[in-house]
């Protein structure tokens, strides 16, 4: 053996690479952590090759000093803590000065950097840790940080990498996560000139949650937000019925650090646990918050595993806070609420005759069982306990929450929404009367006189005849205000004043997104909206009977004009399973 010899710089700095840089996930994860620390905004995130090609992190941070950014590359360095006290404080992402020095050590780096204060940035080339060159640069304050041929110089670490697709999976995994914790941040992701995220600033989880994953998702989870013992545990977690097949959706952060642990995955689990079949996950975006002595962050080099101080409490109390909002939410274990499918009915000649009358259809009447099934693909292929009720064949219970119409038929029980019902039945009547130009009007006894904006009186002038067409007979007065002699029957019961102003808003709105493509199929939608009962409304048995036997004659009784869902059924069968009668 020779004699022992401290190792040289180069060497440290690739064996402590070896525990911070895994894979490319890793570099971004630091650069973009120290893009949060430098209190950027706005952070994009450019990755080739799953990441081993290239990786550029732009941030508009505060940037470093010029005559400070060759020093970011020494090992220890670190604008972040100056005593050893300091390392309980976890404020910040990093503190252990050791990120951009494992980075520059296994792959060539260029950093373009500038404060504020100064007047030209400052470029930085390494390779294998060391300078090749430095230059001043013309970039907004921020700092730019490339990283190529990740692990270049180490084949061995190289071989290791999994397919450029499952390093770029990594890579949007850790972007969501922190997009979910940063909502305040704006986020982007490319992968090889590929948008794969982008997230404007926004205000809370809720709308962040929407950016990356949309409505469908979000209107699947419940919120929790609960402070229990010394720590908060706020996020979402999916309703019982809208579970994945798998994990790729639970994310946990402490004190909006993500985090990958088994004492907060364990809790999902036994929350859930009734609820779940095996191969079911529920989605979970949870963050905890408590006092930083209460856990340690140091046990992991990258900082994901942590070490609760009293790990049976935390655990304990986020099984509490999940139980809580499951049955705050009502779930019957495992009861599947199936919503009737979203299809156009068919409408033409009914085809399902009784024996009988086929007997007394002449016999060239009895079609080939091939065209006896018209167009298909637009009938329901579920089973019958996803259907509609039949006219006749179904039994009004009552009113839900002076909002929702309950009935029961043979297949079960049904959920009306009165709101959604009746809009869908005003919207079919306007419909058809237009098209038969029977249109039924009001006259005003006394002209309705509004005022509206420049955009709006435009609109109006250029559609006059399409609001005649749906009842309005407006005249134009100049100076921003118009006269309202005429309006739609339907709307004469209703505050016809704020729901001409509505209507014109909402056209204003379409039309500045680019969004009006029919406008007067827009006018009927808002007409028929303001026109039909509200929710929070009692209504007599004759009215709820008329609005059911009316919206099962309309073409769509399944959505209404916006596209939500009308009617929701539970079928006898998903209650006597859950019942264990079956
Ligand atoms: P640490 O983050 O633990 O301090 P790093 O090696 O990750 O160590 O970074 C070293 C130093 O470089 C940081 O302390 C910070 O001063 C500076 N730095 C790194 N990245 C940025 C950035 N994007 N914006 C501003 N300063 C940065
Ligand atoms: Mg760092």
């Amino acid at each position: 053996m020779g004699s022992i010899q401290l190792l040289p710089d180069e060497v440290v700095n690739k064996i402590a690479a070896g525990e911070i840089i895994e894979r490319p996930v890793s570099i971004v994860k630091e650069t973009v952590e120290n893009s949060l620390d430098a209190g950027a905004t706005e952070i994009r995130v450019e990755i080739e090759g799953g990441g081993k090609q290239l990786i550029r992190i732009t941030d508009n941070g505060s940037g470093i000093p010029g005559n400070e950014a060759q020093l970011a590359f020494e090992r220890h360095a670190t604008s972040k803590i100056r005593t050893a006290e300091d390392l309980h404080q976890v404020a910040t992402m990093g503190f252990r000065g050791e990120a951009l020095a494992s980075i520059a050590s296994v792959c060539q780096v260029v950093l373009k950097t500038r404060r504020e204060s100064e007047e030209a940035g400052t470029s930085l080339f390494l390779i294998n840790g060391k300078l090749q060159n430095k230059q001043p640069v013309a970039i907004p304050t921020g700092t730019i940080l490339e990283a190529r041929g990740l692990f270049f110089n180490t084949p061995a670490r190289k071989k290791f990498l999994k397919s450029d697709q499952a390093e770029a999976g990594a890579i949007v995994h850790f972007m969501n996560a922190t997009a979910l914790a940063h909502p305040e941040i704006a986020f982007s992701l490319y992968q090889d000139g590929r948008t794969v995220l982008d997230c404007p600033k926004t205000s809370n989880l809720k709308e962040r949650i929407f950016q990356i994953y949309g409505s469908e998702l979000l209107e699947t989870l419940l919120e929790i937000d609960e402070t229990l013992y010394h720590f908060r545990l706020y996020g979402y977690v999916s309703r019982t019925d809208a579970l994945k097949t798998n994990r790729n959706y639970q994310y946990f952060f402490i004190n909006r650090r993500m985090v990958k642990d088994k004492v907060l995955s364990n809790a999902v689990y036994v929350a859930y646990r009734f609820f779940a079949e095996s191969g079911q996950y529920p989605v979970a975006f949870l963050f905890l918050e408590m006092p930083a002595v209460m856990v340690d962050v140091n046990v992991h080099p990258a900082k994901y595993e942590v070490r609760f101080l009293q790990q049976s409490l935390v655990q304990k109390g986020v099984i509490d806070a999940i139980s809580k909002v499951l049955t705050g939410s009502r779930p019957l274990p495992q009861f599947q609420v199936g919503s009737v499918p979203i299809v156009p009915r068919y409408s033409g000649p009914d085809l399902k005759l009784s024996g009988e009358e086929i007997g007394r259809q002449p016999f060239s009447q009895h079609l080939p069982l091939s065209t006896q099934m018209p167009v298909s693909s637009a009938l329901p292929t579920s089973p019958p306990a996803r259907t509609l009720p039949e006219e006749g064949q179904y039994k009004i219970i009552g009113q839900y929450d002076n909002t929702y119409i309950l009935l029961s038929d043979d297949a079960g029980l049904i959920i009306v929404d009165q709101h959604v019902a009746h809009e869908r039945i005003l919207y079919e009547q306007l419909l058809e009367r237009q098209e038969k130009r029977q249109v039924i009007t009001q006259s005003l006894l006394i002209p309705l006189v509004i005022e509206v904006n420049p955009a709006q009186m435009m609109l109006l002038e250029d559609h006059l005849t399409q609001f005649r067409d749906l009842g309005f007979e407006i005249e134009v007065f100049g100076n921003n205000t118009i006269s309202v002699r005429e309006i739609p029957e339907l709307l004469i019961d209703s505050n016809y004043s704020a729901a001409l102003s509505r209507l014109l808003e909402e056209l204003e709105k379409l039309y500045r997104g680019g969004l009006l493509a029919n406008l007067v199929d827009e006018m009927r939608k808002s007409v028929a909206c303001q026109a039909s009962v509200k929710i929070n409304m009692p209504l007599t048995r004759e009215k709820m009977e008329y609005m059911i036997s009316e919206l099962l004659k309309t073409k769509t009784p399944q959505v209404c004009p916006h596209g939500r869902p009308i009617i929701l059924r539970i079928s006898h069968y998903e209650i006597e399973k859950n019942f264990r009668r079956i």
